[in-house]
């Protein structure tokens, strides 16, 4: 009998996975955790809290082998195998109840080489992790918005970061990947070695295997022009973002979202809770960020504008809040036009937002993205203007987040509307039909093919899933 199958554990299947389980620490560098060790509650942790689930074990892999010796232990235990990078998944992808989690924090491991301008980076490392040690060489690589979401689930899916409309999407930066499959086979992908593998692997999520290492080309970027201006949340002025934000230079990048203004050192204390367009700002070149922010500035007399020229890293000082755990609910869409009706939804709804922390998030996309052949990745909405989403978010682990998702759903048809697909890194567990409108037609149905080449039985499948196919 197989243990996370719904079947009743008995006192020999409960001895004898214990047995596997001192087999398997024995025979890997890493660490297994299970229930009743200190740090297990630790480990199983995940960066929202309401994913509040209890694994049969938690191996941390050191090597490579190790994750593959975790791979085949999974399978030939039946149990269901979660992978946790960053832990930063909206469904709570990296961790289940009654399974295997293998939890990359200990492979975080991030080499630069400065006369290549490559980045080998081990597949649990964060937003941070690479950051920092690129900025040292003179490198920024667009990754997510926050320091602590992790590269293994954010460059799988995509990655819409700070510098998106100047490099372009995290995974247009990708060289090639080392993974570990299904099978417990270590294998290498690029354009050149497993191209449908490479190809897939670059927006498809998780489905195909575990990547124990990634390696980028790192755009040289010396300083960034960065920061947030807040504006009036009008009609007007969010009409007025919109028209601009996917047609700036693509040195300038934002992320504006209509919320309630924070008690943050920079913000009066006046203006602290008034609902405002924050307009987050990144200009990778500051030569040209006076001329790149003075449309925006003209919106309307900024409330706040605290821009400055800063090493790449310190753009993540603007996310620390979403950097906290905390519970979250999330709907969110691509969309090509947003209507006046929507917007002044939007503001309605932000008038009566169920916690200090909600936002609706308007990303202005185009440049660069949109530069790259719809078929050369599987990420397929290159060609969106816009990033809709509409965020309910609460830092207390003991509010059950009730009434931010009712918040969040009460929203959502109006944002829907005017949408199409959406990015798969920013959906909870929506069903299929949703799941589906991340990708075209036809790159579903690739994908689809390439996850029977690699996961045939869909070992892989608490993720995004991508069901295999004949
Ligand atoms: C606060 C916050 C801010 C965000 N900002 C952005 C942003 O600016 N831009 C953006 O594009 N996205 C953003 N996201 C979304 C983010 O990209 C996804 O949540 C992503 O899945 C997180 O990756 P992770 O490794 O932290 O998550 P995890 O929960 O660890 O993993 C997510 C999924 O990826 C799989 N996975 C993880 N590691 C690997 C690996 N090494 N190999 C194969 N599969 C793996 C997991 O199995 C799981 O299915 C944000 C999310 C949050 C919570």
């Amino acid at each position: 009998m197989l243990l996370g199958q719904g079947k009743e554990p008995t006192m020999t299947t409960e001895t004898s996975i214990q047995q596997a389980i001192e087999a398997f620490r024995g025979a890997i560098r890493g660490i297994v955790i299970t229930p009743e060790q200190a740090g297990y509650d630790d480990a199983r942790a995940v960066h929202d809290f309401s994913h509040d689930r209890r694994p049969t074990a938690i191996v941390q892999p050191m090597t490579t082998e190790d994750v593959a010796e975790a791979v085949r232990f999974a399978r030939s235990e039946g149990l269901p195998l979660a992978v946790k990078g960053g832990g930063h998944s909206l469904a709570g992808h990296s961790t289940a109840e009654a399974a295997l989690v293998i939890d990359l924090t200990q492979m975080r491991a991030v080499t630069i080489d400065t006369e290549g301008a490559r980045a080998l980076v081990q597949g649990g490392a964060t937003s941070a992790d690479l950051a920092g040690p690129a900025a040292a060489n003179g490198f920024a690589l667009s990754t997510g918005d926050t320091a602590t979401v992790g590269l293994g689930g954010l460059v799988t899916g995509g990655g819409i970061g700070w510098m998106a409309r100047k490099q372009g999407l995290t995974i247009d930066h990708l060289r090639a990947v080392r993974m570990v499959t299904a099978s417990g086979e270590v294998v290498r992908a690029s354009a050149n070695e497993r191209p449908d593998l490479f190809w897939a692997v670059r927006g498809g999520g998780g489905n195909f295997g575990i990547v124990t290492e990634f390696e980028f080309d790192l755009p040289r970027v010396e300083l960034v022009h960065g920061g947030v201006v807040m504006l009036p949340a009008t009609r007007e002025v969010v009409r007025g973002y919109l028209e601009y934000a996917p047609r700036a230079t693509e040195e300038l990048t934002t992320i504006a979202m209509i919320m309630a203004a924070p008690p943050a050192p920079f913000v009066p204390e006046s203006l602290v809770g008034t609902l405002v367009l924050a307009v987050a700002v990144c200009v990778s070149d500051p030569a040209v960020a006076e001329e790149a922010l003075a449309p925006i500035r003209a919106l309307a007399t900024p409330l706040v504008d605290f821009v400055g020229t800063m090493p790449y890293p310190g753009m993540f000082a603007l996310t620390e809040v979403p950097a906290m755990r905390h519970g979250a609910a999330i709907r969110s869409v691509f969309a090509d036009a947003i209507a006046d009706e929507t917007i002044d939804a939007m503001i309605a709804q932000m008038q009566r937002s169920s916690s200090p922390f909600n936002q609706v998030q308007l990303r202005g996309l185009g440049g660069a993205i949109a530069r790259v052949e719809p078929g050369a990745t599987a990420f397929s909405h290159r060609d969106a203007r816009y990033l809709v989403a509409v965020i309910g978010m609460w830092l207390d682990p003991t509010d059950p987040g009730t009434p931010h998702r009712q918040w969040v759903q009460e929203l959502w048809p109006a944002v829907a509307k005017d949408g199409r697909g959406v990015y798969a890194n920013f959906l909870e567990d929506e069903g299929e039909t949703r799941r589906r409108s991340a990708y075209s037609a036809e790159a579903y149905r690739r994908l689809q093919s390439v996850k029977q080449v690699y996961d045939p039985e869909n070992v892989f499948r608490l993720n995004q899933n991508i069901a295999p196919v004949r």
